[in-house]
C-alpha cells in the first residue's frame, strides 16, 4: 500500500526537531523505528505533510544504569534492551515484558518511545511504565517537562504530549536486588500484542509479609491500568495461596474491558484475573515470567 505525501527532514539537533515540529502546528509527526507510524500512513489513520526523523539524534540513544535506577533514551530500539547485560539485574520486570514485544524483525527498529507515544491499550511498555512508576522527560518548545506515567496515558492512542513535544528519556525507579516480581501474558500467538498481560511486583518485610506491592494490567482498557485494590489485598500479607486466590478475584473485579473481535468482555475479564494469578505464582517462586 503507498504511503500518503509527505515531505522529510533529518534533524542532527534536538532544538532543531522541535523547532520542525513547532512550525507545523500539528501537522507534522516525529518517526523513530516507524513499526507503528508507517502502517498508520499506509491506512490512512494519520497523514502528516512532514515526517521529522530522529535517527540522527545519538543523545537520545543511551541507555544508563546506576543507583538512581535506569534511564533510557527514546531510541532505544527493544533489541537494545534485550541485548543489554545489565539489565538482568538492573531490571527484570523490563526484560521480561520487552521479551513479549512483538517479532524479532519489529523489535530490531521499534524503540521504546515509539511505544510511549503511540500508547496502544495492549502495548507491554506503557504498562510497564506505570507500574514501576517510571516519569517520561520531553523537551518542547516550552521547555523541558517530566511526566508521571500515571498523568501519561489519557486513552488509546492519546497522550499528554503536546504536538511540539519530543520524548527524550524513559526513567525507571531503582530496583532492589530481593524484589519479588512477575509477567505473564497471553497472545494468540506469541509476537502478537497481548488479549491480557499483568505485571506484579512487591516487597517483603521481615516476616516475609508484602508491602510497596504494585500491580499493572494490559489490554484490558483503553489504556494500561495499575490495580490499586488487588495491591491492598495483597499489602501486609504472606503471599500464600489464599492471598492469590483472593488478587485473582479482585483483578477480575477491577476491570471493565470491552468485547472485541478477539474476545468477549467476561473473557478478557477472567483472563486477566489468570494473568494476575500466575504473575505472584511466579513472584513466589523468585520472579520471573
Ligand atoms: C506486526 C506488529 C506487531 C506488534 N506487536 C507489538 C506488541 O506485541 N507489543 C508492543 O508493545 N508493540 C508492538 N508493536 C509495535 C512496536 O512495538 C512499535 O515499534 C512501537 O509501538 C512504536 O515504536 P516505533 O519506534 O516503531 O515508533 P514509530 O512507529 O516511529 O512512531 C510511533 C508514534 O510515536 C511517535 N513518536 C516516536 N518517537 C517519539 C518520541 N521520541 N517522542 C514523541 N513521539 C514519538 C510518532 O510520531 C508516532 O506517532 C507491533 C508492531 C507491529 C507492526
Amino acid at each position: 500500500m503507498k504511503l500518503p505525501p509527505f515531505e522529510y527532514a533529518c534533524p542532527t539537533k534536538l532544538s532543531e526537531a522541535v523547532a520542525l515540529l513547532a512550525a507545523r502546528n500539528g501537522d507534522a509527526k516525529l518517526i523513530a523505528g516507524g513499526q507503528s507510524l508507517v502502517p498508520m500512513l499506509a491506512f490512512r489513520l494519520a497523514a502528516p505533510t512532514l515526517l521529522v526523523d530522529l535517527r540522527k539524534l545519538p543523545e537520545l540513544r543511551t541507555i544508563d544504569v546506576s543507583m538512581n535506577g535506569v534511564v533510557l533514551g527514546s531510541m532505544v530500539r527493544w533489541c537494545e534492551i534485550l541485548a543489554d547485560a545489565r539489565l538482568h539485574a538492573a531490571h527484570p520486570l523490563l526484560r521480561a515484558a520487552v521479551a513479549q514485544v512483538a517479532h524479532y524483525q519489529i523489535r530490531n527498529r521499534g524503540t521504546i518511545g515509539g511505544s510511549m507515544a503511540h500508547a496502544d491499550p495492549a502495548a507491554e511498555m506503557p504498562g510497564i511504565a506505570l507500574t514501576c512508576e517510571a516519569e517520561i522527560a520531553t523537551v518542547g518548545t516550552a521547555g523541558p517537562r517530566v511526566h508521571k506515567a500515571a498523568d501519561f496515558f489519557l486513552g488509546p492512542l492519546m497522550t499528554a504530549l503536546e504536538p511540539d513535544e519530543i520524548i527524550v528519556e524513559i526513567r525507571l525507579p531503582p530496583w532492589p536486588a530481593q524484589r519479588r516480581w512477575g509477567f505473564q501474558e497471553f497472545a494468540r500467538r506469541r509476537g502478537d500484542f497481548a488479549m491480557a498481560a499483568a505485571a506484579v511486583w512487591y516487597d517483603q518485610d521481615g516476616g516475609g509479609k508484602a508491602r510497596n506491592a504494585h500491580v499493572g494490567v494490559i489490554g484490558v482498557g483503553d489504556r494500561p491500568q495499575r490495580l490499586t485494590a488487588v495491591e491492598a489485598v495483597l499489602n501486609g500479607r504472606v503471599i500464600d495461596a489464599a492471598a492469590i486466590a483472593h488478587a485473582e478475584t479482585a483483578a477480575s473485579a477491577a476491570v471493565d474491558p470491552q468485547a472485541d473481535i478477539h474476545a468477549s468482555a467476561d473473557y478478557r475479564r477472567a483472563l486477566v484475573g489468570t494473568m494476575v494469578e500466575r504473575a505472584l505464582k511466579s513472584a513466589g517462586n523468585g520472579g520471573g515470567s
